[in-house]
């Protein structure tokens, strides 16, 4: 079968030391070192444009950060690793971004989905925040509880006495089996299936040698509290990035714990952007006569609103306060404005007597001159209007106007009746 291991050919390969600029001698510690501070540099929060730039140093650091994969780095290259990956191992499209293009093949390249940040960095943990939109316009710093996997101390990750766990024989430490069948003359084909005697862990510890705390697990459970920092402005579906607070694993980069935070409704104000919406109602004597109120705005403060008497409150109209509003994200001095949107309530039935009404009239505009009702109008009521007063859904109305023909034999009206006699 040897036929079949032809890729694994010493090599010179150098380029992972290269992307993190160190020797191919260097030391764990000066390879966490090279890494931490590119991926400060290179970071898709601080660099956006530098994705791929991030994503290669990344994938660099996980592979020179573990022995083992560092070591089948050194002996086979980049496709020694390739063919270790093994099955759904999400490395697919980091491996095409090396071998297909970006940086080395100076084709096209890129990464695909999110598939390939799972084996590279831990996942990111996403928790969402209800924030009051008090807290939101004053600023707060919320206290988090989490409890996350913690690379365990007893052990320093190794889940057991430091050599204890040794890589599995039966996948050679890749956690899985490669295997070989010759289905024709000159035709092979390769299967693959997870390692059953290491479960894929690609390594086996003997059961006295693990460690008590851990019990092998290389990490425990731990429970951490985080200050969240809601500043001022922030806005709903806003994200406070922890970085590396997500759960340890060794040989991996922590991912992120990620607060999203979601704004609470406010049962005084509504958000929109930097500016605040108020619905005020008001009497029909403030809408006239004008009219002084009281605000407790989001800090507690009580703004005094005056309409000077002879500004007109028209139903629906809008009016601003401004710089009122919400403060602006990293800039609170300057803020959005306080839109005020007013309702006019209007008396009840009968509130005045004819005379009283004579004398309000007076002091109201003018009547318009409506045209003057014929001789053979037909008076009306108005009534109080209810919903079963509406028509919108019979079809017989309709049909009396489609009838044409009844109309001109019947409805043509007595004058037609006259001619005939
Ligand atoms: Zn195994
Ligand atoms: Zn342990």
């Amino acid at each position: 079968m040897a036929f079949n291991m032809r890729s694994r050919a010493p090599t010179n390969d150098t380029r992972l030391y290269e992307l993190l600029g160190v020797s191919k001698n260097a030391s764990e510690t000066e390879i966490k070192k090279a890494y931490r501070k590119l991926a400060k540099e290179y970071h898709p929060d601080k660099n956006p444009n530098a994705g791929e730039k991030f994503k290669e140093i990344s994938f660099a650091y996980e592979v020179l950060s573990n022995t083992e994969k560092r070591d089948t780095y050194d002996r086979y290259g980049l496709e020694g690793l390739k063919e270790g990956a093994g099955e759904g191992g999400g490395f697919d499209d980091i491996f095409s971004h090396f071998f297909g293009g970006g940086l080395f093949g100076g084709g096209g390249g890129g990464f695909g989905g999110g598939r390939r940040q799972r084996k590279m960095k831990g996942e990111d943990t996403v928790h969402r925040l209800g924030v009051s939109l008090e807290d939101l316009y004053n600023g707060k710093t919320s206290k988090l509880q989490l409890s996350k996997n913690v690379i365990c101390g007893s052990c320093k990750g190794h889940g057991g006495k430091q050599g204890a766990m040794q890589p599995c024989h039966s996948c050679h430490g890749r956690g899985i089996k490669v295997t070989i069948r010759q289905i024709g003359p000159g035709m092979v084909q390769q299967m693959q299936s997870t390692c059953t005697d290491c479960r894929g862990e690609g390594e086996r510890i003997n059961d006295r040698d693990r460690c008590k705390k851990c019990n092998g697990a290389k990490v425990n459970k731990e429970t951490k509290i985080l200050e969240v920092h809601i500043d001022k402005g922030m806005r709903e579906g806003q994200k406070i990035t922890f970085h590396g607070e997500g759960d340890q694993q060794p040989g991996i980069e922590s991912g992120d714990v990620i607060i999203v935070l979601v704004e609470k409704d406010n049962d005084a104000f509504k958000r929109v952007g930097n500016d605040l919406y108020r619905e005020q109602e008001v009497t029909i004597t403030e809408a006239l006569c004008g009219f002084q109120i009281t605000l407790k705005h989001l800090d507690d403060r009580q703004l005094l609103i005056k309409c000077p008497g002879g500004s007109v409150i028209q139903p629906g109209c809008k009016r601003v306060v401004e710089n009122e509003g919400m403060p602006f994200y990293r800039n609170p001095f300057t803020k959005g404005n306080l839109i005020m949107k007013f309702n006019v309530k209007f008396p009840e039935n009968n509130f005045a007597s004819s005379e009283q009404l004579k004398k309000l009239e007076k002091l109201l505009p003018p009547r318009p001159n409506h045209e003057a009702a014929g001789e053979d109008a037909e008076e009306v009521e108005l009534v109080e209007f209810e919903a079963s007063h509406t028509n919108s859904h019979n079809h017989r109305s309709e049909a009396y106007h489609d009838d044409d023909d009844e109309d001109e034999s019947g409805g043509g009206g007595p004058s037609v009746q006259c001619a005939h006699q």
